[in-house]
């Protein structure tokens, strides 16, 4: 079996927009309202000659109990059924509580995860990347997403873990 990377985090942070990106090819539904994506999607992505699966993680709506609840539930699936997670935060909002909540599930499960500091479509917004320092989860990727940026740097550093 190919090895999995998931993609972990809140509504909005641009779980699907990285999918694509890292898909080469428009899949994953990209979406302003949050919550878009059903349960979990797979894909089958390739970089550098190495094949692997990719699990893009959405439905991400608050339940009866919450939206912690909701996201931690998806997040604990994902991450139990990888080998690689992307623990993806828009780095222009910050971490929130729900983020940190992700971080111990994350940390619980000794999973290699790289932090995806998304949204960084300019240089000058690094800094805005490296306050995600502060989630204890190590060196914050910076990445664009939408426009590319970063993205083969962290594609790069992931497969020296597959
Ligand atoms: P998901 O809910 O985490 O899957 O997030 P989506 O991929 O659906 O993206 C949510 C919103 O964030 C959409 O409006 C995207 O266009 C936007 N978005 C995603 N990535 C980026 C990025 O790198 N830069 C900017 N500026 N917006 C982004
Ligand atoms: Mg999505």
């Amino acid at each position: 079996a190919l090895p999995v990377v998931a993609i972990v985090g809140r509504p909005n942070v641009g779980k699907s927009a990285l999918v694509n990106r890292i898909l080469g090819r428009r899949e994953a539904v990209v979406e302003d309202t949050p919550g878009v994506t059903r349960d979990r999607v797979t894909y089958k992505a390739e970089w550098m000659d190495r094949r692997f699966t990719v699990v893009d993680t959405g439905g991400w709506e608050p339940d009866a109990k919450g939206i912690d609840r909701s996201v931690a539930a998806q997040a604990e699936v994902a991450i139990d059924l990888c080998d690689v997670v992307l623990f993806v935060v828009d780095a222009r909002v910050g971490a929130t509580s729900t983020d940190e909540h992700v971080v111990k599930l994350l940390r619980k499960s000794g999973k290699p995860v790289f932090l995806v500091a998304n949204k960084i479509d300019d240089a000058r917004q690094e800094p805005e990347a490296a306050a995600l320092w502060n989630l204890g989860l190590g060196e914050p990727y910076p990445v664009s997403a939408i426009h590319g940026r970063g993205v083969a740097d962290l594609l790069d550093a992931i497969m020296e873990k597959l």
